[in-house]
Formats: C-alpha cells, sequence, structure tokens
C-alpha cells in the first residue's frame, strides 16, 4: 500500500498520476483540510474535493478546480441576493457540498463522510482527511490582520504580505482514523508537489502525524513544488519565505527534514540538487512540471520506483 500526502491542485495533478499506475485499493491518500471553510451554510473541502474531482475523472481542466464543464446560475442569483460571492462554487459541484454538509450534520465525522462520497462518486482510492477535527489554517499579513487561508488565498489573489501562517485547533486536533496506520503500514510514504506551508503543514501540524513520518519504516519521497527560485504555481514561495526557508528545493528539503528520506527535483535544478545531497538525503532529479496525463503517470512512476525499486507497476495512460 503507497501513502500519499497532498493539497488540491500540484498533489491532485500527483495524484492522478499515481492512480494511472497503481491499483486504487493499494493507495491511500491523506489530504489537507486546513484550507476548508463554511460557505453559503455549507462545509466546503477544497482540497478533498479536488482529489475526489482527480481521482472521478471530473475535475476541470481549465480552472483546475471544481467540476468539468459545471456552470454558475446559483452563483449569479446568490450575487442578485446581495450574498457574498467571492467564493465560486459551480452548479452541480454544489451537491457535493451538500451532501458533505448534510452527513455531518448527522453526526457522522469528516472521514466518514468522504468515504461515502467517494464511494458514490466511483473512486476506489481511498481519501481520508487529515483529521476529523476543525483545523484552521490562518494567514498573518504584515499589516496585522488575520485571515482564513480562503480569504488570502481567493478574495485577496494572495497579494498581502505575510508575516506568517498559523494552524488554528492544530494542538486539540486527531488524525482521522487510519491516518497513522497508513503511514506506519505503507510500503512508501510520497510527499505530492504540494504547498509545504499551506498544504503539507497542516497535515504535518495535527499531532502525530509527523512523528509517524519519523518513525515509519517506509521510505517518505516528496516531489518538489519549487522549481528554481519559484513555485510552480501559487503562493508557496513567499509564504516559504515569511517563515524563514529558502525558495529552492533546499527549503523543501528544510521544511520535511526530520523525516525525508528522497527529494525529487526538476531536472533545470540538478546543481542545487547535487550539492544537497548527504546521508541519508537522496535527491533525484526528475522532470516533474504536469501538463499532460503522460507527464502526470511519469511523475508517479518515477517517485515509486525511487521509493520501491521492485515495485511491478501498471503501464497507464
Ligand atoms: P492547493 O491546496 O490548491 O494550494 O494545492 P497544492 O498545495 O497541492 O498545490 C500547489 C503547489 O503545487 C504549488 O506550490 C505549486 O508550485 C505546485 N505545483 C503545481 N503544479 C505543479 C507541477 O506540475 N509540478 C510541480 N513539481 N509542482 C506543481
Amino acid at each position: 500500500m503507497i501513502c500519499a500526502l497532498t493539497g488540491g491542485t500540484g498533489g491532485a495533478k500527483f495524484i492522478q498520476g499515481l492512480q494511472a499506475v497503481l491499483p486504487p485499493q493499494e493507495l491511500v491518500i491523506v489530504v489537507n483540510t486546513g484550507d476548508d471553510l463554511r460557505w453559503w451554510g455549507l462545509h466546503v473541502s477544497p482540497d478533498l474535493d479536488s482529489v475526489l474531482y482527480a481521482l472521478a475523472g471530473c475535475l476541470s481542466r481549465e480552472r483546475g478546480w471544481g467540476l468539468e464543464g459545471d456552470t454558475f446560475h446559483c452563483l449569479e442569483r446568490m450575487k442578485e441576493l446581495g450574498a457574498p460571492a467571492w467564493f465560486q462554487l459551480g452548479d452541480r459541484d454544489l451537491a457535493t457540498h451538500l451532501a458533505r454538509t448534510q452527513l455531518l450534520a448527522e453526526g457522522r465525522p469528516l472521514s466518514q463522510a468522504t468515504a461515502k462520497i467517494a464511494a458514490a462518486a466511483g473512486v476506489g482510492a481511498r481519501i481520508l482527511p487529515m483529521s476529523d477535527d476543525p483545523l484552521a489554517t490562518r494567514v498573518h499579513t504584515t499589516d496585522g490582520r488575520d485571515l482564513a487561508f480562503q480569504e488570502f488565498f481567493v478574495r485577496e489573489r494572495c497579494q498581502p504580505p505575510v508575516r506568517a501562517v498559523h494552524f488554528l485547533g492544530a494542538q486539540d486536533s486527531r488524525p482521522a482514523p487510519g491516518v497513522l496506520d497508513a503511514i506506519a503500514g505503507a510500503g512508501a510514504v510520497l510527499i505530492a508537489p504540494s504547498n509545504p506551508i499551506t498544504s503539507i503543514g497542516p497535515i504535518l501540524a495535527v499531532p502525530g502525524i509527523r512523528r509517524a513520518l519519523r518513525e515509519t519504516s517506509a521510505p517518505v519521497v516528496a516531489v518538489s513544488p519549487i522549481v528554481g527560485t519559484a513555485a510552480v504555481s501559487g503562493p508557496a514561495g513567499a509564504l516559504m519565505a515569511a517563515h524563514g526557508l529558502p525558495v529552492s528545493i533546499a527549503g523543501i528539503a528544510e521544511a520535511y527534514a526530520d523525516f525525508l528520506d528522497v527529494l525529487i527535483a526538476d531536472p533545470a535544478d540538478a546543481g542545487s540538487a547535487a550539492e544537497l545531497r548527504r546521508p541519508g538525503l537522496q535527491v533525484h532529479c526528475v522532470p516533474s512540471i504536469m501538463k499532460s496525463d503522460d507527464d502526470k503517470a511519469a511523475l508517479a512512476r518515477a517517485a515509486l520506483q525511487l521509493a520501491l525499486p521492485d515495485l511491478a507497476l501498471a503501464n497507464a495512460p
């Protein structure tokens, strides 16, 4: 069994690659829920949904979030009614949030609600929220504001300079059922090319998960979301800098230093990769920009082969 830790955009592409080369029952995906929000009365879990839609083959390619071909009539009507509309939910996407909110209101934990929705969507891999407990990623800006992650990311388009990121509720959160067992029992743990501060950071902030990564006998392999001196997309660079990490593959290695065995960097970083190699940390260069399905599968295959050289993989796509 392979355990992958991920956020929603870069991570979801990598997870699609894993699904292409592994039988679904061998894949357990631990997903960030620090970005979750209450919107129009609904429980929205953006990263869980991106992973779910990616695996169900219905993630919008154009937008990178939400459902392919979705419409936005409800959003337009909400605007007419004077409701906040800076966070966009598509019409068919709404069904996921309605179903999740209803399951939670019936008293089910998020992990069960997620399993039910994933099964209904025909997803064979196991999708686990990092925790059933609330943990909210908060962004403190240099102008003294304390923003919910989506306020920073979507409403303010990552523009405000950031002082620090905090995880509200982390101390009292517990790993969702199955998370620690998946890390301990995996043949390999893969950290997707996701934002190390706001996607993987919240997962590591759940007490017990970081220790499980340190203690697992499985190799822990991370794919860098940083190529050269910038993130492939999004605010990872600015957020890493705010946390005193170099914006480079060295910064990724530092963020995961206490548990990382193998770092996968893009060939563009071959020079820095050579400097970073040391006893206990392998650094391999593999093309890591995922545009096509072939790119995703090739990167996933490379990560798995570095972790488990004897593993038999499917040839798909
Ligand atoms: P979020 O929850 O939507 O922020 O999703 P993630 O954290 O999973 O994805 C964002 C990260 O993915 C950013 O830091 C990007 O640099 C990285 N990323 C996006 N596309 C790619 C890609 O094709 N290759 C690599 N290596 N990183 C990527």
